[in-house]
């Protein structure tokens, strides 16, 4: 799908906005006299309004991403982006969404806030994508859908083919949500956006980074995309300590984290698997194992007792008897695994 058709599937209303112009638009981060926002004019290092277009941090983030600035959107967490999904494309009780089962449950909450249908289709056998299923669930009013990669609760990722191909197929915007993807050993779907116009991938700095107290999310898609959001979101998102903080601490280096955490996960898995109340442990593309056990909600209470906090998914459909556990340091996993024992 290209750009102009992608455009036929904003709302209405969105597409005639005129967005808020704010005081700070002209900013260029010079020097200068400021008399335009009511600020207070003596300086504490905040008392100006932030850049709304979060130039300096985007820089730094096309340099880490290879993806240009006009790709780019950030967000107060990715919660942000994928509310601005449903308010920008989905017009309340018309329109609907169609995604998998199970997978991360902001879509859903998203969706019932902004009174819009969700369509869920249950994943196949090892949690396969039902890729045909998915694309039968959709109709003349779907104009997204959502696809974690690697998924959450279930770990595992599809494929980039496995994108395409709906990508081909459907006629709607593709948001494939990549939290997990600097854990995964599957190609980003950011991969795909030079080719199709109709697809939306979100990141965030929240896992991997290490930066989840901060609120940063992104989305990347076509540029036009991209102004739709910068149109519709609050102007000042995105608060000036949490930029420069995220500045400094985007220095660091979170390869070597990420390839412990990605060696503790294997040592766990297989530890997990030897346990006489783990019946199995499916493989992980993320930061985190689901691991059936042969009595959820006692494996549970047992680690709140001692004081281990996992999640316990043994209410979710197709993730029956089933406990999500971070990775954590050697030592928290240790601890988690005495207890277990
Ligand atoms: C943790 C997580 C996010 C991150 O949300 P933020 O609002 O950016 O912290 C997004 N999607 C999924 C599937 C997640 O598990």
């Amino acid at each position: 799908m290209d750009i102009d058709n992608v455009m036929r599937l904003v709302r209405e209303n969105i597409r005639n906005l005129a967005p808020y112009s704010t005081a700070r638009d002209e900013y260029k981060g010079g020097i200068g006299v400021f008399l335009d926002a009511n600020e207070n004019p003596y300086n504490n290092g905040y008392n100006r309004y932030p850049d709304p277009r979060q130039t300096t941090l985007k820089e730094l983030l096309s340099q880490i991403k290879g993806i240009a600035p006009q790709s780019m959107f950030i967000g107060n967490g990715s919660d942000e982006a994928i509310d601005l999904c449903f308010r920008i494309f989905c017009e309340p009780r018309v329109d609907n969404v169609v995604t998998i089962a199970p997978t991360y449950g902001m879509y859903r909450v998203s969706a019932a806030i902004n009174d819009v249908e969700v369509r869920e289709v249950q994943l196949g056998e090892d949690f396969s994508l039902p890729t045909a299923a998915l694309l039968s669930a959709c109709d003349q009013n779907t104009k997204l859908m959502f696809i974690c990669s690697p998924n959450n609760p279930t770990g595992n990722s599809f494929s980039i083919e496995q994108m395409r191909w709906i990508l081909e197929y459907f006629d709607g915007i593709l948001v494939v949500d990549e939290a997990y993807i600097d854990f995964s050993s599957e190609a980003s779907a950011t991969t795909l956006l030079a080719e199709y116009d109709n697809l939306i991938v979100l990141q965030t700095l929240s896992k991997a980074y290490g930066l989840a107290a901060l609120r940063l999310g992104l989305a990347f898609a076509h540029p036009q995309i991209m102004q739709l959001f910068a149109n519709v979101k609050y102007p000042y998102n995105i608060n000036l300590a949490g930029m420069e903080r995220a500045a400094q601490l985007l220095t660091r280096d979170v390869e070597t984290q990420i390839k412990n955490i990605k060696s503790e996960r294997s040592r766990m898995a297989q530890a997990l698997e030897s346990m006489q109340c783990v019946k199995s442990v499916y493989p992980s593309d993320a930061n985190f194992l689901l691991v059936k056990v042969d009595d959820a909600k006692n494996v549970y209470n047992k680690l709140i007792n001692a004081e281990v906090i996992v999640r316990d998914r043994s209410g979710v459909k197709g993730c029956e008897e089933c406990l999500r556990i971070t990775i954590g340091t050697p030592e928290e996993n240790d601890r988690l695994l005495q207890i277990m024992a």
